[in-house]
Order: C-alpha cells, then structure tokens, then sequence
C-alpha cells in the first residue's frame, strides 16, 4: 500500500537530469514509496504562451520516468481546465491515496522561494511537507528571512550533487543549435529531434 508519497510538480519544458536526480534522492532521502511527477497545465507563474504543449511536456516526463519502477506521472493538472494551484492538486492527492502517511512536495531552492508568494500558501503547509533540495545559483539563506516560523516548520532542506542544468538553457542551446546530450536522457533528446519542439522558426 502506498503511503509515502512525493509530489514532483514542474513545467518539465523540458524535463532534464536535474529533475530526475532531485526526485531521486527526496525518495531515498525520506524513504517515499512514489514519486509522482505532475506537469503544469498551464503554470499560474509563467506566461501560457512561452510553453510548449501539455501534451508534449507530459510525454517527455513520462518518456523520462519509465525506466524508474517508484516515479510515476499525473495528468491532474493537465486535465484540469484554467491556472494550476499546486494547493489544488495536493487536495486531489489527499482524496486520492487515502493510507498517506506522509505527503512531501518537492522543489528546488528557486521555487521553495516563489511559494512564499503562492495564493494560500500558508494553506499549503497545512496539507504537505516540504522537500527543499539545493540548487547551484541559488541560495537557500533568504528562506529563513522571508519565511514566518511555521512555514519553515514545514520545510526539510537537502542537499544534492549540484548540476547546474535548466529546461531555459536546454531551449536556448537548441534555438543556437547547439548539443543537449547528457543534459537530459536520450529519449528526451529523441523526442525533442523528432517533434522539432524548441527549433528556431525558419524564417529567423
Ligand atoms: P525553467 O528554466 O523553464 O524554469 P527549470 O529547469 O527551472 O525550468 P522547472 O520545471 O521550472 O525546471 O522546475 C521544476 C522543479 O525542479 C522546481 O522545484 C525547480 O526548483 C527544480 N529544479 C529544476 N532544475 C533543478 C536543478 N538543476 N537542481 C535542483 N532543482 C532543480
Ligand atoms: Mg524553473
């Protein structure tokens, strides 16, 4: 039975090793039973039109995911029409499994900082734990600054390898045309070739 569940919420545009290594450790790190990766429908924090299809960002991650028996994906905030609230989908998952004994979010240290500013977060900490995994470029230092004793309450840090790869850089190298091998596993950058998602239009 499922009990200790972990959700991995990203654009995943695209999905790439940093992803993957995160989740992999907060499973380890707090002995989850699932990791389940939920791609934004459409992210209340990033302009629409800036983003590939949900379609696509969801076969990436399960493309992604296939190969790990404990990550699985969600459709939920694809399937739900307007904004995505990750205080939404963290209510879904509690009607859902309904033997959780822990429930986790994970994030990295940039988006740890850009929930203190979410609609109801202080909601948030009341339905979840959180999983905040170092990231290089960011520091972890302003969290305990900005953030009110309770919610800090909520929050466990962990430290990771550092890899410094983001989806913005994989589309910007391949808008130059330039290699993303190694930065995100082969099926990624298969199905990236063969879609022509990030290519430059070609009349620039
Ligand atoms: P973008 O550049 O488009 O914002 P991204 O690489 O930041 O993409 P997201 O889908 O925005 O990826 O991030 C999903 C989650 O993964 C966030 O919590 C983010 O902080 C975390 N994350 C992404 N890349 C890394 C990384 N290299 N190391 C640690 N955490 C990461
Ligand atoms: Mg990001």
């Amino acid at each position: 039975m499922i009990s200790r569940v972990g959700i991995m919420g990203g654009t995943f545009d695209p999905i790439h090793f940093g992803h993957l290594l995160m989740a992999e450790e907060a499973r380890q790190a707090f002995a989850l039973d699932e990791v389940v990766f939920v791609p934004n429908g459409r992210p209340a924090h990033k302009k629409a039109y800036l983003v590939s299809s949900p379609e696509d960002r969801y076969a990436m991650t399960r493309l992604a995911t296939e190969s790990n028996p404990q990550f699985t994906c969600s459709r939920i905030e694809i399937d739900r029409p307007g904004p995505s609230y990750a205080i939404d989908t963290i209510r879904a998952f509690r009607e859902q499994y309904t033997h959780l004994d822990a429930l986790y979010f994970i994030t990295g240290a940039d988006a740890i900082l850009q929930i203190l500013t979410w609609r109801e977060y202080d909601k948030l900490v009341e339905a979840c734990q959180f999983i905040a995994v170092t990231r290089p470029g960011f520091s972890l230092e302003r969290l305990s600054e900005l953030a009110d004793k309770n919610f800090l309450d909520h929050v466990s840090f962990l430290p990771i390898p550092g890899l410094d790869i983001s989806s913005t850089d994989i589309r910007v190298r391949i808008h130059q045309r330039r290699s993303i091998r190694y930065l995100c596993p082969d099926s990624i950058v298969d199905y990236i070739e063969d879609s022509g998602l990030y290519r430059p239009h070609e009349m620039e």
